[in-house]
């Protein structure tokens, strides 16, 4: 039996299927306790990680039997995918598995922000009617999504805003413009045109060197005033400092969160948002759904065991 370690958290079921095929050492912390990670990756065959454990030239390095990384999930910042191929290491993430969750996220937090009647329950239950005006909020409907990066979770997106009757412009370089997937409701367009055009801007693009603070203060000025921000993407792609200032000074409608710079947020950081009410922040949840956490494992250790039982 080959040695899998498992260093973040995985589900008792999928850890009994790994057992059942392999001798396995689990331990949902071990990523935080980088000498003995490096110390126990030196008999693995296979490491299942999420994505708080470092996959660098030095762990590889000190793993020379190591075949296989399995990723529960799809952002790959936490690996460096060019060691572990210089290494022979096959890296599985579960592309697609929580697509749909993160999607369904980012339609629950346009309507929840660009209506903004939904924190109203406090005012309701002290017995107040806040119903001061005429209108409250705007529709979805005929208003113009627009996307940064256009790859699986962003597909999923525009299925959804469609049904709202939104249309869709996606900025992807490197989606060829002859693609398919071009036309169905979504058109090919140049970032600031994407910025600048639209009454919602999410992003799913990457975390690379490119993409860091690709929403910056410039991009950021680009946008509409009353337009909503969404990043369920990576911390870095969005400079956190501009955008609270610029929901501050109210250059743009509001922004939901989902993931930080720096992760768990601290109150530092989470401090230039206190007080805006119009900021919706959760922390790194919006692909973690009952359905899509087992989904993520299933495929990432279907991906493991059909690998190692290849070699
Ligand atoms: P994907 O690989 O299918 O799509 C990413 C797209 O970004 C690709 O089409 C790529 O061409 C494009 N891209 C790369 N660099 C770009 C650039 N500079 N400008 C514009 N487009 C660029 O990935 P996905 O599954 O759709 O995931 C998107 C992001 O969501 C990733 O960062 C992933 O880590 C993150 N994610 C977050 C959660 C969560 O819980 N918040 C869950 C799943 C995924």
């Amino acid at each position: 039996m080959s040695l899998v370690v498992v260093s973040e958290y995985l589900q008792d079921q999928f850890l009994d299927r790994l057992r059942s095929h392999f001798d396995v050492l689990y331990d949902p912390d071990m990523f935080a306790d980088r000498p003995r990670l490096l110390d126990e990756v030196g008999q693995a065959r296979a490491i299942v990680v999420r994505n708080r454990t470092r996959i660098d030239e030095e762990l590889l390095g000190r793993a020379a039997f190591l075949e296989v990384v399995g990723r529960l999930g799809v952002g790959l910042d936490n690996i460096d995918m060019e060691a572990a191929a210089a290494a022979g290491v096959t890296v599985y993430p579960a592309y697609g598995a929580n697509a749909v969750s993160v999607a369904e996220y980012v339609m629950g937090a346009m309507l929840f922000l660009r209506r903004g009647v939904f924190t109203m329950t406090a005012s309701m239950t002290e017995g107040l009617w806040p119903r001061q005006g005429h209108a409250f909020g705007r529709e979805l409907d005929g208003e113009t999504l627009g996307l940064i990066g256009f790859g699986s979770i962003a597909r999923e997106v525009v299925r959804r805003a469609s049904s709202f009757g939104m249309s869709a412009t996606a900025h992807d370089p490197y989606v060829p413009a002859d693609d398919p997937t071009w036309g169905a409701g979504v058109v090919k367009a140049g970032l600031e045109e994407v910025l600048a055009g639209s009454d919602v801007v999410s992003v799913h693009v990457p975390l690379m060197e490119s993409t860091r603070h690709l929403i910056d203060e410039a991009a950021i000025s680009l946008m509409r005033e009353d337009s909503i921000l969404i990043n369920t993407s990576r911390g870095g792609v969005v400079d956190e400092d501009a955008l609270a200032e610029a929901l501050r000074e109210g250059r743009i409608g509001g922004a939901a969160l989902d993931v930080f710079e720096s992760e768990p947020l601290g109150e530092d950081a989470a401090s230039r948002f206190r007080g805006l009410d119009n900021v919706l922040l959760t922390p790194h949840i919006a692909g973690n759904t009952i359905e899509s956490v087992d989904r993520v494992a299933s495929i990432t250790v279907d991906s493991v065991l059909g690998a190692l039982a290849e070699t």
